[in-house]
């Protein structure tokens, strides 16, 4: 049996918004049991649950609203949230979405590490998959399956000479998100970036907070790991799932997929009332974490 867990202390930071280019102030709050994770658009006094019934747009980044007011660009906190086990928290933002800082999870894991973690005395649920369902968009695709543990498979391929193809494979515990997937920072094409300043957005992307890929290769970094690339989706996944509201046992397999695939999956998952269930101990707690590309034939 595991505990629902939230922080032992408040902790905060301050970054730029990506698509805003406004510095935007950011604070993680503890929370009573039960509460799940909440964003608090404190400008405004508007909270928003975390859950897919809030989910209002899923293209460039997942976007969360409630009576007209939403945050943006929740998805690599969430990921850090939903992998380190943190259920209950209070999310306060100043601004209409979640500061990017480095493109990647890594500083949201630094902050919650900061913060430190305090279990509830309330046994946590956690959402098993008990048969697969899946979602097809032209090439693309998104499946949750039954697996002992929290895993995920996934490829990638673009018609670029840097990404024809690229796939991972991972059990997903506190350890690999932290080290394998967390660092892991979002990444565009040059030809798109241009696009979209062109539409407004974008407004705070530059060379510190993603990877830009142009004719040749990666301009602006060295990478952090040879597959980065995907394990940023895989990350970006983890932070679509999170709005499940519960932890997952089960594994997604994704081809070529992304916010709005993840998302889709999810929803089928929960309209399909014989394919999940809530289980009080799947035994998945008990379990050491693995290791980086471990794979969950070996696991
Ligand atoms: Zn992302």
């Amino acid at each position: 049996m595991s505990y629902r867990r939230t922080l032992k202390q408040p902790v905060g930071c301050t970054g730029i918004g990506l698509h805003s280019g406004k510095p935007v102030r950011l604070r993680l709050t503890p929370a009573p049991a039960g509460h799940g994770i909440r964003f608090l658009r404190a400008d405004v006094g508007v909270e928003i649950p975390a859950n897919l019934g809030h989910l209002s747009r899923q293209d460039h980044a997942t976007t969360l609203s409630r009576d007209g007011v939403s945050v943006d660009t929740v998805e690599h906190l969430l990921s850090a949230l939903f992998a380190l086990g943190v259920d209950d928290v209070l999310v306060e933002v100043d601004g209409p979405e979640i500061p990017i800082l480095d493109g990647s999870s890594a500083p949201f894991v630094i902050l919650i590490h900061e913060a430190g973690l305090r279990p509830h005395h309330v046994g946590r649920q956690h959402l098993k998959v008990l048969k697969p369902v899946e979602v097809v968009r032209g090439g693309k695709w998104a499946r949750l399956v039954p697996a002992e543990h929290f895993e995920i498979s996934y490829d990638i391929g673009f018609d670029h000479p840097l990404l024809r193809h690229q796939a991972a494979s991972l059990r997903i515990t506190p350890r690999v998100f932290a080290e394998g997937v967390a660092p892991a920072r979002t990444f565009g094409f040059l030809r798109e970036v241009e696009t979209l300043r062109r539409h407004g957005l974008a407004l705070g992307g530059s060379l510190e907070n993603a990877i830009v890929i142009g004719e040749s290769g990666v301009l602006n970094t060295k990478l952090r790991f040879e597959d980065e690339f995907v394990r940023h989706k895989i990350l970006d996944a983890i932070g679509d799932l999170a709005l499940l509201g519960h932890p997952l046992v089960g594994r997604l397999e994704a081809s070529k997929a992304g916010h709005a695939l993840h998302a889709a999956v999810a929803q089928k998952l929960l309209a399909t009332d014989d394919a999940w269930a809530l289980v009080a101990d799947p035994g998945a707690s008990r379990l050491e974490p693995g290791l980086p590309h471990l794979r969950p034939a070996e696991a």
